[in-house]
């Protein structure tokens, strides 16, 4: 059954009925095509039943798309009148599936614990904590199966990189680490309102069963990929010297790891650095 989603007017309404002026601080800009939320859930393919977790749910253009497709949502907002304003909104416009949501008004950077244990993360994300917010949820919420997120377009062709390519940095090995991620499809910043001054894309992702290794490792290994990319146009014996203590103790342990010393850390893939990690504790 279709719900009634936000359009302009809607979201022009409750704005003024909220006094929100959007904050770029907060990264509110929100969505005005009720097209481009179900196309997000549609790509998400969130099923009646899901727990779901929205980061950021702001006027609810999306949370209304969510609930429309079944699912239960636990919605985490930072900002206290747009948390507040949430429930409200849903009873007028989808009575039938308040009770499928939750709201948590607090920083998703300081959540570690959640009412349910989420199968997916869907949101429209604040630009400016993008990444953090991504690599938060996914390392406190090991129940958290797949995702979509709509981000800035050149941080999702970051994210999504692979070894080699032009964009490919730390945040695209650290994201490898806990799942394959591809990009899935741009956005126009004019469902926006107010428009961003830059391009969206949105970014899928699946959770994999074969993470390198355990929390120590990881610790490790994104210790080296920090490294690396902070000096990215040095060859990795002298990036990883601060690591390892001089540029000759990272050439051997690049050697114990058959890693050619003289690679830069965006030759590497995420099993590189996990190798290396795993061969030469630091
Ligand atoms: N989901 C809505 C939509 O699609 O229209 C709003 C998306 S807007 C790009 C980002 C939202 O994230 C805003 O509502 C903002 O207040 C919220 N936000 C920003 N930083 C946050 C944080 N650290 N934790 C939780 N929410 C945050």
């Amino acid at each position: 059954s279709e719900l009634r989603l936000l359009g302009p007017a809607e979201i022009r309404d409750l704005a003024e009925l909220l006094d929100v002026t959007p904050t770029k601080k907060l990264g509110q800009n929100f969505v005005i095509d009720a097209n481009t939320v179900r196309r997000i859930v549609r790509v998400a393919e969130v099923q009646a039943g899901d727990s779901v977790v929205e980061i950021g749910p702001g006027l609810g253009s999306l949370t209304l798309g969510l609930l429309e497709a079944g699912a239960r949502v636990v919605a985490v907002e930072i900002d206290g009148r747009l948390a507040a304003q949430l429930p409200v909104t849903v009873a007028q416009l989808a009575p039938d599936a308040a009770e499928h949501l939750t709201v948590v008004h607090r920083d998703a950077l300081a959540i570690t614990e959640l009412p349910v244990d989420p199968v997916r993360l869907v949101a429209n994300l604040p630009y400016n904590v993008s990444v953090p917010v991504l690599l938060h949820f996914l390392e406190h919420f090991p129940s958290l199966r797949s995702g979509v997120v709509m981000v800035q377009a050149e941080v999702g062709h970051r994210i999504a990189a692979q070894p080699g390519s032009k964009v490919y940095g730390a945040p695209s090995v650290k994201a490898a680490w806990y799942g394959t991620w591809r990009t899935a499809g741009s956005v126009s910043r004019q469902i926006f309102w107010p428009v961003p001054n830059v391009d969206s894309v949105l970014v899928a992702f699946e959770r994999r069963d074969d993470a390198p290794g355990d929390e120590q490792l990881r610790l490790r290994t994104f210790a080296l990929v920090d490294a690396a990319f902070q000096q990215r146009r040095k060859t990795l014996r002298q990036a990883l010297a601060p690591v390892y203590g001089d540029p000759p103790s990272a050439e051997a342990a690049l050697q114990a790891a058959g890693i050619s010393p003289s690679l830069r850390g965006e030759q590497l893939a995420l099993a590189d650095f996990a190798r290396l990690a795993a061969a030469s504790p630091a």
